[in-house]
């Protein structure tokens, strides 16, 4: 996605460790006219799949997923990072490794919003050793759901999440595939 590409060119940071900071308009700030192309754009290549809820994770998915359901006219469900009053029982809950906070944090989703008669999309920010999407596979396969497809904003194709996903046979689209991030320069993948 071009207009994507340009905002990580013109906006973007990499910090040490390959992280890419994104703070001006996915990360921190939301740019909600960005977000509403990049809903357009899961929501065409994604339609026609039954899709029936998009799950995501807290906080950076919440923004893309949102516009995402808003296009399919379907509700999102965000993976909860901290348990309270009002969320303790009645959990699917798996611990994922953070790439970015270097340690292993429980998410959790509510029984009551995913079942078996669930056709799932899956969307995250970021895509870098695939640990925060597996752990939604896991959450959703628990619950019986089916998953129609795997969303992702940026991806760091250098990183070895795609090549775990791709295993899965689930269909992956990424808004934006980054090849590396040499001497600091951003490059990209060439679009399919
Ligand atoms: P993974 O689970 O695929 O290793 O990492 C994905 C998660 O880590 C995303 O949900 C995102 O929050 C965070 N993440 C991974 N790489 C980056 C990065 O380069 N920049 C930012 N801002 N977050 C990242």
């Amino acid at each position: 996605m071009k207009l994507l590409e340009n905002y990580i060119i013109e906006k973007g940071n990499v910090l040490p460790g390959n992280v890419l900071k994104v703070d001006s308009f996915l990360n921190h700030q939301i740019d909600p006219a960005l977000m509403k192309e990049i809903g357009l754009a899961f929501s065409h290549y994604f339609q026609d799949l039954g899709v029936t809820k998009i799950v995501t994770i807290e906080s950076s998915g919440i923004a893309p997923a949102v516009f995402a359901g808003l296009e399919m006219n379907v509700p999102v469900v965000f993976a909860r990072k901290k348990k309270s009053i009002t969320l303790q029982e009645n959990l699917y809950t798996t611990s994922v490794y953070s790439y970015t906070k270097k340690e292993a944090n429980d998410i959790s989703i509510s029984k009551n919003f995913l079942s078996a008669d669930d056709t799932v999309l899956i969307i995250d920010d970021f895509l870098a050793n695939g640990q925060a999407v597996l752990g939604l596979l896991e959450i959703t396969e628990w619950a019986g759901a089916k998953v129609a497809g795997i969303g992702i904003v940026i991806e760091k194709s250098f990183q070895q999440g795609r090549t775990l996903l791709e295993k899965t046979g689930i269909p992956i689209y990424s808004l934006a595939r980054i090849s590396s991030f040499e001497n600091e320069q951003i490059k990209f993948l060439e679009e399919a």
